[in-house]
């Protein structure tokens, strides 16, 4: 059995129409990029404004116990914000800046998410999806449900009501794109310069490439290595039916319920 997830309705077409902007929701810093990299590279390309909201500091992000958290953070903040821009990304990069390993769905951290959306107003959000069956990680689980119960509170006017005071009014997105499904319903064609785009913006990530990427692939020198990744990201996006090409990221799309 593979472990990719199956998808439950034939998802049609190359995907949504060009939104005006996205803001991406992601638990740590490299988890945009290579969750739906390749589609915020083709809607910045068509014009999209595309934002980052990064939840946690990226402390853990390392095998090595030598390594400072203070100089970690500093470069993974560096490194995401190099790859958004490598990515075509014109909006902001913000930083909540909760514990990496320690992300809660707290009512503080929904207001602080909630309050990001009101202020930037994206047309289409995407996160990580908090149904996720058999994901250890518990930021990814904590990111997802804080995506979704913030846009929620986004959209109606009795949550976090000194937001409204402040001047902010409720905003609710066109659609939910949920990455790293459970279940598939959507997928997003991307163009191969969208991938070697995404892929650029993978290898700023330096941090992660030194250590736990090439970590699991052994021992091999670093331009092999750099190889062996690029081929392994590539095939993870190839659907060889998609409707509109043969390269996709998979989402699980909610539209009805915003
Ligand atoms: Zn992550």
């Amino acid at each position: 059995m593979s472990g990719e997830p199956k998808a439950v309705a034939a998802p049609s077409g190359p995907g949504l129409e060009t939104p005006s902007s996205a803001l991406v929701v992601a638990a740590h810093p490299d988890d945009a990029e290579f969750q739906c990299g390749a589609t915020l590279a083709k809607w910045a390309r068509d014009g999209a404004l595309v934002h980052h909201l990064v939840l946690t500091d990226g402390t853990k992000g390392t095998w090595d116990p030598d390594v400072d958290p203070g100089e970690l953070l500093e470069r993974r903040q560096h490194e995401q914000r190099r790859a958004a821009e490598t990515l075509g990304a014109r909006g902001e990069v913000v930083f909540l800046g909760e514990v990496d390993g320690e992300l809660r769905n707290t009512i503080e951290n929904r207001a602080r998410v909630s309050e990001v959306i009101r202020r930037l107003r994206p047309s289409v959000v995407l996160g990580h999806d908090p149904w996720k069956r058999y994901r250890l990680h518990p930021d990814h689980h904590a990111a997802g449900r804080l995506t979704v119960d913030a846009i929620v509170a986004a959209r109606d006017p009795f949550f976090h009501r000194e937001q409204l005071d402040a001047g902010l009014v409720p905003h609710r997105p066109d659609a939910l794109l949920l990455f790293e499904p459970d279940t598939v319903n959507h997928l997003e064609v991307v163009a191969p310069a969208d991938v070697e785009t995404k892929l650029a913006a993978l290898l700023e990530h330096r941090s992660q490439l030194e250590t736990t990427h090439f970590y699991r692939l052994g021992d091999l020198e670093e331009g092999r290595a750099i190889e062996e990744f690029r081929t392994r990201q590539i095939s993870l996006l190839e659907h060889g039916d998609t409707p509109g090409g043969s390269l996709a990221e998979t989402f699980h799309v909610i539209i009805d319920q915003l």
